[in-house]
């Protein structure tokens, strides 16, 4: 008897040398005796459709999708779930029927990660400092998920008006509960403070107005680092009782993924404690 090839999966990115998601994917697939090949694609704007067209029609099974590409393959797809539809950007395509299908599983991966560190969204007032890709594609599944109050401040701040806006005027959400303004505009007291910016990449800070932590409040920063950023180190100072950066956010948007292609949720914590080691 034959034993099946193991299925295609891919993560196209530029760069992508520095890329984690093989790692992570092959952990998963060694935790679930699922047998993968997972590799690295580098393309360009200009190759990106090519690239992932030509990767489909010779067996691929599934592709993660990084910077700078998340929109291109937005509107590459030929179905999005509504949590693409709404982020407008995707990091996830699988083909099914002869097409392609995207979802954006960062919103997913953060979900999870609050779960896990024991700051579940549900009842919280959260503080969204940030109005890019990420921030986009977390809103969603954060109002999804029960959050009270949910305000999105940012350093031009008519990003974050236009991104309240569409969620209070989707018809599905109607949200009430969703404001937004510019990053001085920190009034209120907060359970859980989330800083999707890309600020601690060039070792800086949001320049926001001063942040009041509810008591047993959570400080999380999406960027991960071998120490903590910056953000996490004022929160700290500032009296937020726990911080976390997002590598439990990094791993769980890939176990999202790979539940979407395997049908299987694959253990979080493991493939976060040996990556952790590795930073
Ligand atoms: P975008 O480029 O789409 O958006 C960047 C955001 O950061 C904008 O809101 C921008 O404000 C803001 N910003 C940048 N620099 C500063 C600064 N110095 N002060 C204040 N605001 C600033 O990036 P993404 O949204 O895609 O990604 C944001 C971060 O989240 C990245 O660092 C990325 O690595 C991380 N991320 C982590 C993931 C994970 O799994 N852990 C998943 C996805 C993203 P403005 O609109 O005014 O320009």
């Amino acid at each position: 008897m034959n034993t099946p090839l193991p299925k295609r999966f891919a993560v196209i990115g530029n760069p992508i040398e520095h890329s984690r998601s093989p790692f992570i994917h092959a952990e998963f697939g060694r935790q679930t005796h699922i047998s993968l090949e997972y590799d690295k694609l580098l393309s360009t704007p200009e190759q990106f459709t090519d690239t992932v067209t030509t990767f489909f029609n010779q067996g691929g099974s599934g592709l993660n999708v990084t910077v700078p590409f998340k929109e291109n393959a937005w509107r590459l797809a030929d179905e999005l779930t509504p949590r693409a539809r709404h982020a407008a950007a995707v990091n996830t395509l699988w083909m099914q029927n002869g097409k392609i299908y995207a979802c954006n599983t960062d919103g997913e991966g953060l979900i999870l990660d609050l779960n896990r560190l024991g700051h579940p969204p549900k009842g919280r007032s959260i503080l969204l400092i940030g109005a890019g890709g990420a921030a986009r594609g977390v809103v969603l599944p954060l109002l999804e998920n029960g959050c009270k109050q949910l305000h999105i401040i940012n350093r031009s701040p008519e990003r974050a008006r236009r991104l309240a806006d569409e969620l209070a005027n989707n018809p599905e959400l109607s949200a009430k509960n969703v404001s937004a303004g510019t990053l001085a505009d920190t009034q209120g007291q907060w359970d859980i403070v989330i800083n999707a910016t890309s600020s601690s990449l060039s070792q800086a800070i949001p320049e926001t107005g001063h942040i009041r932590y509810n008591s047993k409040a959570l400080a999380y920063d999406m960027v991960y680092a071998a120490k903590p950023t910056l953000f996490m180190q004022a929160a700290a100072s500032n009296g937020a009782q726990q911080q976390a950066d997002g590598l439990g956010m990094l791993v769980a948007q890939a176990a999202a993924s790979f539940a979407i292609w395997h049908g299987v949720q694959p253990a979080i914590a493991p493939v976060l404690n040996l990556l952790r080691a590795q930073l």
